[in-house]
């Protein structure tokens, strides 16, 4: 587990730079703090993983602008993204995909 890593690494951090300078106690307090920060987020979903959800928008046409419409992050200037290659297109600044839509004629 990766709670026991952690307290792994803060014990070996112990040993090696603060010697004798934090008691155990303090660090078993500082990462069961830690953990149970941690486990209180994981309940939600992670940004990353909320975007992987959505599903690549279709867009006609070569170009699309981005404005972030889903995840209205701030600092999300308008991104005009181009759609030539056949793998959706990803917003560097919201993570969302887009899929150039294609008219069969
Ligand atoms: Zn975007």
């Amino acid at each position: 587990m990766a709670a026991g890593r952690l307290a792994g690494f803060f014990k070996s951090l112990d040993r090696i730079i603060y010697p004798g300078k934090w008691s155990s106690r303090a660090i078993n307090t500082l990462v069961s703090e830690h953990n149970a920060k941690w486990m209180q987020d994981s309940s939600r979903k992670s940004p990353m993983q909320l975007i992987n959800e959505v599903p690549p928008i279709k867009v006609e046409g070569r170009i699309v602008a981005c404005e972030g419409d889903s995840n209205p992050a701030l600092g999300h200037p308008i991104e005009f993204i181009c759609l030539d290659k056949k793998d959706p297109a990803i917003c560097k600044y919201c993570g969302l995909r887009f899929v150039q839509h294609n008219h069969h004629h």
